[in-house]
């Protein structure tokens, strides 16, 4: 990849606010930079609205919204395909740019394009789907008439580790129900959002109905925005204790909410599994995205009989992973988003290894520049240690074995989230048991990874509320109206 190929991309990339159509710069000046996760470079500078910004944005989202809610399905739908069609074509620029920004390499970031792409796909196919009935009364002396109506306004907030497919999983929803958005991506990852946007203008999309406010001051800008009783919707991807405190802030207005939360997923691997298939599983669960991915496998719970055999063979596959940046060739594990995201990562396995856990590969950040981390294997894992609670958010694959079906739950289970579980067996009643038995919104049943636009995407427990993807995903932007009127024949 040439210098110059990166810089052309760069400046095509807005580097202002996205507001009632127009692109301009934050009221105040204020500007945010962005790096490289691989370089520590800054990449580019761009707009950091303000509170007043973010106001302006709930405005152009409020006023476009009569005009967008009353377009018909089919017009929306179209220009949903439209994005589609130019994002496909556009392929090749989306993915540079996320591995530019944060980290992921080629290859990974086209197979974010295409999972991304699926909801503008999926979503423009469900937006003349969103049908209500008629249906005479039991006591048949009544008509029951019920509609779907869009929300409202909604707020969007998004993560930095997927920064293209949580920006097209909450606004494909939202534009197909007829709600117009304000969105806010992270501060780290900025510039998909920004470069996505763009291509929603070259797709048709009306001016006010997606806008954008990048800034530096999330909290700030965002409060406001939340307590407008205007808004009538706020999505957010993120962390669990950010997510709480959101929900806090919607209460007031009693918003709806849809919250794609933390996970702690646990990989459950049986005596009876295909141990090369479950290996294979656990690679794309635990490394996919440097690691950085709220569906990452955390904890691998695995039958003592074959616990150690399961090491081995990933040990040896993850010391061969390639780390470098996500640009060249060949590259398999790029940085980690920053500094901190390694202070945690290497301390995480310090606490594990003092409580006995046994380090069989990697384990240390890697000098810079750039904030790489050794990818690692860690096995023997006490209980109580912290690895076990929290999210790694890094290439860290953490070993516990287990003697009995029940202790395997029972660990899996011991947990506040409860996004996604893993589960290697070639027993088909232990693997139906297993879907009744584990706490989480989603299950990889011989599976390492799950992710799909057609499908219901989301958690239980302190993973969150609502769902993404799916039929039940344009559900979460409609709101649902009963009328009754007499029967014709009274
Ligand atoms: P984060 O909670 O720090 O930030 C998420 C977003 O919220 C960012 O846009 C950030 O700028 C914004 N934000 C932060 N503080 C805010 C505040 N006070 N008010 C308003 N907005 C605020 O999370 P992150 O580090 O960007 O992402 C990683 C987390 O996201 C992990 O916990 C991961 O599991 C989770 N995640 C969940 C899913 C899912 O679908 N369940 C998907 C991806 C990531």
């Amino acid at each position: 990849m040439t210098m110059t190929v990166e810089h052309t991309l760069l400046t095509r990339v807005p580097d202002a606010l996205l507001i009632g159509g127009r692109w301009r710069p934050a009221s105040d000046g204020a500007t945010l930079a962005v790096r490289d996760p691989a370089t520590g470079a800054v990449i580019k500078e761009i707009a950091s609205a303000s509170v007043e910004d973010g106001g302006a944005a709930l405005d152009a989202a409020c006023e476009a919204f009569p005009s967008w809610s009353e377009t018909p399905a089919r017009v929306r739908a179209e220009i949903l395909r439209k994005a589609f069609d130019l994002l496909m074509e556009r392929k090749e620029d989306f993915a540079l740019l996320m591995s530019l920004e944060m980290g992921k390499t080629l290859a990974e970031a086209r197979g974010e394009v295409a999972y991304g792409g699926e909801f503008l796909r999926w979503f423009s196919e469900e937006a003349v789907r969103a049908v209500g009935r008629y249906a005479p009364s039991p006591e048949g002396h009544g008509r029951m008439i019920v509609t779907q109506h869009p929300v409202g306004p909604c707020y969007l907030i998004t993560p930095w580790n997927f920064p293209l497919a949580m920006a097209t999983r909450k606004i494909a929803p939202a534009l197909a129900a007829g709600c117009t958005v304000v969105i806010k991506p992270a501060e780290l990852t900025p510039l998909t959002t920004l470069l996505f946007a763009r291509l929603l203008e070259d797709a048709g999309l009306p001016p006010g109905v997606v806008n954008v406010i990048t800034t530096s001051h999330s909290g700030a800008v965002s409060e406001p925005i939340i307590r407008d009783p205007r808004l009538r919707k706020l999505s957010f991807t993120g962390s669990t204790p950010v997510g709480v405190r959101l929900l806090e802030q919607a209460a007031g207005g009693v918003l709806r909410t849809s919250m794609e939360l933390g996970g702690n997923a646990p990989f459950v691997v049986f005596e009876d599994a295909d141990l090369d298939k479950a290996v294979e599983g656990a690679m794309a669960a635990k490394f996919r995205n440097i690691g950085q991915a709220c569906t990452a496998a955390n904890r691998f719970i695995v039958h003592e009989s074959v616990a150690e055999e399961f090491a081995r063979r990933v040990t040896h596959r993850v010391a061969e992973l390639r780390v470098g940046r996500g640009t060249d060739e060949g590259v398999e594990i790029g940085p980690l988003i920053d500094d901190r995201a390694v202070s945690k990562a290497e301390s995480l396995v310090a606490d594990a290894v003092e409580r006995g856990a046994r380090l069989r590969t990697g384990g240390h950040g890697i000098d810079g520049p750039g904030t790489f981390f050794e990818p690692t294997v860690v096995t023997d894992v006490a209980a109580g240690s912290d690895i076990l609670r929290e999210e790694i958010f890094g290439p860290v694959l953490a070993i516990v074995p287990f003697s009995t079906e029940d202790e395997a739950v029972a660990i899996a289970n011991d947990t506040e989230y409860g996004l996604v579980s893993y589960v290697y067996t070639e027993s088909l009643s232990r693997g139906q048991r297993m879907i009744e038995r584990l706490a989480t919104g989603m299950m990889g049943l011989n599976m390492g990874v799950v992710s799909n636009a057609a499908a219901p995407f989301g958690g239980w427990k302190m993973s969150g509320l609502g769902r993404e993807g799916g039929a039940e995903g344009i559900h979460e932007y409609l709101q649902t109206k009963y009328t009754l009127t007499p029967s014709p024949f009274a």
